[in-house]
């Protein structure tokens, strides 16, 4: 495909959001080319950066996760290596970076060892609430494998494919890569993206699809035109397979993509009834597009914003809690983020815990709260048991990095099953009026913005009118015994 230039292409840009909020966010501007034949995403990418801290900068780091396909580089542990690569073989992907300009001018780059991290260096210090534009030119090659960035049988996943502009919390907060988790953190920004793909397939993407239309110079291309408004992240998914169901609840277009689902109406009407509890629980979803998406995937289900994975080799009974559960991220991840790789219970506790509230306030399921409570106790004390026997020095905290987990048994047991514990043990301290309460608060405080341990903690304390720091250590630390 021909390079392409921002001074020849045009995106309609009319962001409707709160305006001097929306003006000191970031603003992606991509046009991405798919090669069906190649399995390759060419970009061209331009990023409006407004400097929101409180210090001067003479660079700009991105996180590069499409580096973590890179031969060399673990995306699943061997566990899951048979349900990953549908060719039952190795595969490889990575990203290369062609140029960088700033404000017009080519600008020095380098990428680190590791390849995570893409630094751009200005050529002129960017002060405080100064903007700057980056444009990239680069190259995504896909692997052939189910997972976030890549290809299967089915659908074509396009997960965190760009480079993203790391969070400065005094200096840029530099990810790693990682096996298990999410290991992701960025800023609430604006998306247009144009996405020129073989019109074969069926899209999905995150914010609204605003038009598709077929290439003047290709007529078995189409070319689709996204918005998404205030997001962390942009995700898009192609299939040649996929069927389409909508139901429109509160002006909240929610839709289906799916392939071989006798119950796609039901998995539908799930997504609808998640989208509506928690709203009710939290907070509206302040979005007008929620995408369910079926997909060659390897780890159950994933969330981006406005767009979930869910993975077509779960079994029937476990679809709806997957559906829920990666919904609830919209609020916990999505609305209020964090970073996930530092903080993972931030947002994956408050989500399982989310997935046992959709069941108890949807009792058609037939999937008791106090069950799934119960059950998560034991399958805990089990999982203690056997750990402490293997390692001497077993670390029962919570509120530590995804690599110090040592397995990924040892990372699911804390961030999501002993955090969704903590969270109902608090639940029953403040009684429901005051938890809800504290809950939507903090939906409220943090919507849009960057959460963290601390911030929850205080968040929480301040709400309820009770210090809960002693409350939150005490799980955090591992200091709550499970008898
Ligand atoms: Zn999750």
């Amino acid at each position: 495909m021909a390079v392409l230039l921002f001074g020849i292409f045009c995106f309609p840009i009319f962001l409707t959001g709160c305006g001097s909020e929306i003006e000191k966010e970031n603003l992606y501007e991509i046009y991405a080319v798919f090669n069906d034949e190649t399995k390759t995403l060419a970009c061209s990418q331009k990023v409006e950066y407004v400097n929101t801290s409180d210090n001067a900068l003479n660079e700009i780091c991105f996180f590069l996760y499409a580096n973590s396909f890179r031969e060399g580089q673990k995306v699943v542990s061997d566990a899951y290596f048979d349900r990953t690569y549908p060719s039952k073989q190795k595969s490889f992907g990575e990203i290369e970076i062609f140029s960088a300009k700033i404000n017009d001018i080519s600008a020095d780059f380098e990428i680190c060892e590791d390849g995570n991290i893409l630094t751009v260096k200005l050529s002129k210090i960017l002060y405080p609430n100064e903007k700057v534009e980056i444009y990239l030119e680069y190259n995504v090659k896909l692997a052939n494998i189910r997972h976030r960035l890549g290809y299967g049988n089915n659908t074509i996943n396009f997960g965190n494919f760009f480079p993203i502009i790391c969070v400065y919390e005094n200096g840029f907060v530099k990810n790693e890569f990682s096996m298990y988790g999410d290991p992701f953190y960025s800023e609430v920004s604006n998306f247009v993206v144009e996405i020129n793909y073989p019109n074969k397939f069926l899209l999905a993407s995150s914010g609204n699809i605003l038009e598709t239309k077929e290439d003047n110079e290709n007529q078995e291309r189409n070319i689709s035109v996204c918005r998404a408004e205030r997001v962390r992240d942009f995700c898009f998914v192609l299939s040649d397979r996929f069927e389409k169901r909508t139901e429109i609840v509160d002006d909240i277009e929610v839709n289906y993509y799916f392939y071989d689902d006798e119950f796609s109406n039901e998995h539908l009407k799930t997504a609808v009834k998640a989208v509506q509890t928690f709203g009710n629980l939290f907070g509206k979803y302040p979005y007008s597009q929620l995408s369910v998406v079926k997909a060659d995937f390897c780890f159950g289900g994933m969330e981006y914003p406005n767009l979930v994975l869910i993975a077509d080799d779960i079994s029937k009974d476990d679809v709806d809690y997957v559906i829920a559960h990666e919904i609830a991220h919209q609020w916990w991840y999505g609305v209020v983020g964090n970073n996930q790789f530092e903080n993972a219970w931030v947002d994956e506790g408050l989500t399982e815990f989310s997935t046992a509230l959709f069941f108890e306030n949807n009792a058609e399921y037939g999937i008791e709260y106090e069950k799934i409570m119960s059950g998560a106790t034991e399958n805990y004390k089990n999982f203690l048991r056997i750990y402490k026997e293997i390692y001497d020095d077993f670390d029962e905290s919570i509120d530590r990095n995804i690599n110090s987990f040592r397995t990924e048994p040892e990372y699911v047991n804390h961030t999501y099953t002993k955090g969704m514990l903590m969270f109902d043990s608090l639940r029953k301290m403040l009684g429901d009026r005051k938890f809800f309460k504290v809950l939507k608060e903090y939906y409220k405080d943090f919507s849009f913005e960057n959460s963290s341990s601390e911030k929850l903690v205080q968040s929480f304390s301040e709400h309820s009118h009770i210090n809960l720091e002693k409350f939150f250590e005490a799980w955090l630390k591992g200091k709550v015994v499970f008898g």
